[in-house]
């Protein structure tokens, strides 16, 4: 029996997704990407913004008029409206965020397994493991709280259980996620933190990187900088959900600190982790933002040490309170994108020019004929010659050429 997997969205989406390719594959299904050969498709859907919807619509609807599979569809867009889709598509079943985790019953239910055990068909490198759900804020343009809940962790036992099943399937990198990994371990009683978590899972055998996801700056203190640094597997870039430099920005998307806070948070990193990979989120055009409040973004941006942008071009999410309030002429959001896009390319482009010549540790994550692909420790995707034999082996490379800002070329050094 064999399946399709696709997904919109954050890395939970696709935590989740590895999640259930990695049990299905257990219970004897195969994945495939063609699928026209298979037999039923899953796709875990979003709807952060009203574009990433509209993408899952169109894709259903692509998928329903086009292939025979029956698919699975679950997640976000589900949670808006079950009723609808379930009406117009009523060959699929759907399952909204509540409904994920009877994913693989419900599956097994309607294509009962063959019991015949494949090993993981994807490269073993790196696994996305979601290890916290749910939000308990209300930033003013999110509506993920409203769709996935109120924050709910994984407890340490579970997650260390589960790093150990994956190391065992070969994996060398765990990339922690969360909606907000930051919160981790809040709600959990004894309460834990994400800095816990990390101790228990550092020492276990076979897990060569820990890297995390996104961070939010609420959480983020000078002691937690100062700990994540004692970990000698964290990985060396960072995530930050800014969304903006400017103060008044901050506190109409009801996201609380000041951008004088966050700019101390990531010298703070910057001093702790002098090679690593900085990045942030960014809401390009939030509702009534100013000239002034963007240029105080840009001015922001360019004297910090971040080295790549998330750029978001603010869309209204029915239901949330910035999408009451007047939006941007589109020319106008437009241009910010651009702008904002147009930074984050210097950016890139000049942090991957810093390692010229350099070496940095990685892990393989594609073995081609014409060549393999390299994730480095500071997430730059180096390309070197073919090679054989690195699979589950350290390896480090010599960063040679740099092809563009998303692409380094290299060599095993
Ligand atoms: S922190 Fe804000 S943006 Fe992030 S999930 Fe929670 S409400 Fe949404």
């Amino acid at each position: 029996m064999k399946f399709v997997v696709d997904y919109f969205g954050c890395r939970s989406n696709q935590a989740e997704i590895q999640e259930w390719i990695i049990e299905l594959e257990k219970l004897g299904y195969e994945l495939t990407s063609n699928p026209a050969e298979a037999d039923f498709g899953i796709l875990n859907t979003c709807s952060v913004t009203a574009r990433a919807e509209k993408d899952v619509l169109r894709f259903i609807g692509r998928a329903y008029r086009n292939t025979n599979a029956k698919w699975f569809i679950v997640g976000c867009t589900v949670a808006q409206d079950k009723s609808l889709l379930s009406r117009k598509y009523s060959q699929y079943v759907f399952l909204d965020n509540n409904e994920k985790k009877n994913l693989v019953g419900t599956v097994c239910e309607i294509f009962p397994a063959n019991g015949r055990v494949i090993y993981h068909s994807s490269f073993k490198s790196r696994i996305f493991l979601k290890v916290q759900d749910g939000c308990n804020f209300r930033c003013s343009f999110c509506l993920v709280p409203f769709l996935r809940g109120n924050a709910r962790s994984l407890t340490k036992n579970e997650a260390v259980a589960r790093v150990k099943h994956y190391t065992a399937l070969g994996y060398q990198e765990v990339v922690l996620t969360g909606i907000n990994l930051s919160a981790y371990g809040y709600d959990l009683f004894p309460r834990e933190t994400l800095l816990d978590l990390l101790a228990a899972i550092e020492p276990l055998n076979g897990v060569e990187v820990i890297r995390l996801s996104s961070l939010d700056p609420r959480f983020i203190k000078y002691h937690f900088v100062k700990e994540l640094r004692g970990f000698s597997k964290i990985a060396d870039s960072f995530h930050f959900s800014l969304q903006s430099g400017n103060d008044a920005v901050i506190r109409r998307m009801n996201r609380g600190g000041k951008s004088a806070e966050y700019q101390k948070i990531l010298t703070q990193f910057r001093k702790f982790f002098p090679d690593a990979n900085l990045g942030a989120d960014i809401i390009a055009g939030f509702p009534g933002e100013s000239e002034r409040e963007f240029r105080d973004t840009m001015a922001f941006i360019q004297s910090s040490p971040l080295n790549y942008l998330h750029i978001f071009p603010f869309s209204p999410r029915p239901g949330t309170k910035a999408a009451l309030l007047d939006t941007l002429p589109p020319e106008m959001l437009h241009a910010r994108t651009h702008e904002l896009q147009e930074l984050n390319s210097e950016l890139k482009l000049a942090y991957r020019e810093r390692f010229r010549g350099r070496i940095l540790p990685g892990i393989l994550i594609e073995e081609n004929p014409n060549y393999s692909m390299v994730i480095t420790r500071n997430f730059l995707s180096v390309r070197i010659p073919p090679v054989r034999g690195y699979k589950k082996r350290k390896l480090a490379v010599r960063i040679g050429r740099v092809v563009n800002a998303n692409l380094c070329e290299g060599e095993i050094a």
